[in-house]
């Protein structure tokens, strides 16, 4: 029976020329490809007749069936304008949102992107000499100035440094880890997973608290390629520790001839005034001087660049992991080498990276500054819809991207509420704007930190939570009217 009622109601359903005729007459859509909006037409008209022959939908009249189609459509044809990979406004105040892209380019990088990729280039080619030139050469003089390295290589991203490292130094051979540094960063990178992909033997050492120099001298043997020391980026184990002093390590490990390798997650060239650390982490130079034979880190955490993983080290080391086959595969693209070079060129003046590099930037942004920006802001947006409470309190900004997990930046939060309107909705209305605004909800109120919004996002920013509070009022009022 019902199977019969549905397949009569397949005759209800409009044809392709219906639906093109009735949203061909829409102003937005007018200059959309012909044949691609068929295409999206046919294929959604195939799914309703699907879907109601297996039953999931219900049998409407001609005109209804017409009008819920066209309005789908419409929306579906209208996104598909837009570009789909686009940017936000990140409200999280989280600086390096990985699901967000990490760290923001500067403009330096930015025009060097462009400037590149707009022509050729000398990517592999000695200008000089007029001969064929190496792409790793573009970034390795300042990589060696900047950290103190004998050496520089520079692949995809640092995970794949680490899994070129290991294949290239330690394949077949053992690998000494402390236990303590056995780590998950983001998923799906696990410290014995590459290991094992990179066919190095690991051999863990010492307990999850607690690793001495004794447990490393215990497990050497005539296999031992290297030891590994890696950076517990996103947790810390606090209480009852104790691990090796990396120059104590070092020296240990020197006179029996074995290299140590370093990971350090997020790479930092840059110390707080006074102090050689960045907020308690080492810089790359400091891990370099304490003569660790090799050393990688991430170009889009700390650093600010492009995703990018930076390999520095002695020489005669990083020529073999350069001869390495895997090199060729995890190689860096000519955009990246370009945003690099202009990114680490900043760091010749500590006071420019400062400013130029947006992550930077957004890490010493002070109080008094975010106070003034959440008051501009939230003046204006208080305006637009009376319904909504807006809001300046304090808050605290994270690092993120698996780096310093303890460390929280004082901000500003602009704090919206309403004792009508749901902040569920207005997240998520927020989202579907042109523009996407996100930002995180909290004890029912809609929070954006005001620390990782750019001071050229802000009028943006009003403005879609403008668009916002007004879609969300006709939304209700259509609510309203049909009920
Ligand atoms: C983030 C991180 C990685 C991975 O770096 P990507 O550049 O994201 O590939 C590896 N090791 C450590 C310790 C990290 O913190």
């Amino acid at each position: 029976m019902a199977v019969e009622n549905n397949s009569m109601g397949l005759r209800n359903l409009p044809a392709v020329h219906q639906v093109l005729g009735r949203i061909g007459a829409d102003k937005l859509l007018q200059d959309i490809d012909h044949s691609q909006a068929v295409k999206i037409i046919q294929g959604y008209l195939e799914k309703v007749r699907s879907d109601l022959i297996e039953g999931k939908v219900n049998n409407q009249d001609k005109e209804q069936w017409l009008n819920d189609i066209c309005s789908d459509l419409k929306n579906i044809l209208l996104q598909r304008k837009e570009r789909q990979f686009r940017r936000v406004i990140n409200g999280t105040g989280v600086i390096l949102h990985t699901n967000l892209g990490r760290a923001p380019l500067a403009e330096e990088a930015l025009s060097a992107i462009v400037e590149v990729a707009q022509g050729y280039s000398n990517l592999e080619f000695d200008i000089t000499s007029g001969k064929r030139g190496k792409r790793y050469d573009h970034v390795r003089t300042l990589l060696r100035e900047l950290t103190g390295a004998e050496d520089a290589l520079v692949v995809n991203n640092n995970a794949a440094a680490i899994l070129l490292v290991l294949s290239s130094l330690a394949k077949n051979r053992e690998v000494i880890i402390s236990r303590g540094e056995l780590v998950e960063i983001g998923g799906s990178f696990r410290v014995p997973d590459v290991m094992a992909q990179s066919g190095a033997i690991m051999i863990e050492v010492g307990t999850t608290n607690k690793t001495k120099l004794r447990d490393y001298q215990e497990a050497v043997t005539e296999a031992t390629a290297l030891l590994l020391k890696v950076h517990p980026s996103n947790y810390k184990v606090i209480g009852f520790t104790e691990s090796v002093e990396r120059s104590e390590l070092v020296k240990w490990s020197h006179s029996q001839g074995i290299p140590v390798v370093e990971d350090l997650g997020s790479g930092v060239f840059f110390n707080q005034s006074g102090q050689g650390d960045f907020f308690g982490e080492p810089t790359v130079q400091k891990v370099v001087a304490s003569n660790v034979d090799v050393v990688t880190f991430s170009g889009d955490k700390l650093l600010g660049g492009p995703q990018a993983g930076i390999i520095v080290g002695r020489k005669k080391l990083i020529d073999k992991i350069a001869q390495h086959p895997l090199t060729r595969a995890l190689r860096v693209d000519k955009l990246t080498l370009a945003a690099l070079e202009a990114t680490l060129k900043l760091y010749a003046e500590p006071e420019k990276a400062k400013k130029g590099i947006p992550t930077l930037y957004s890490i010493y942004r002070s109080l008094d500054e975010l106070e003034k920006r959440a008051q501009a802001v939230a003046k204006i947006v208080r305006d637009f819809d009376a319904t909504w409470k807006i809001e300046v309190e304090a808050g605290n900004s994270q690092i993120g991207g698996g780096s310093l997990p303890e460390l929280a930046l004082p901000s500003r939060i602009l704090r919206i509420t309403s004792d009508h309107k749901s902040t569920y909705q207005l997240s998520e209305t927020l989202r579907a704007l042109k523009v996407p605004i996100i930002g995180r909800l909290h004890d029912k109120a809609f929070c954006i930190d005001m620390r990782t919004i750019g001071e050229t996002e802000e009028k943006e920013l009003c403005k879609m939570l403008q668009l916002a509070f007004e879609k969300m009022e006709s939304c209700q009022k259509e609510g309203t009217n049909n009920g």
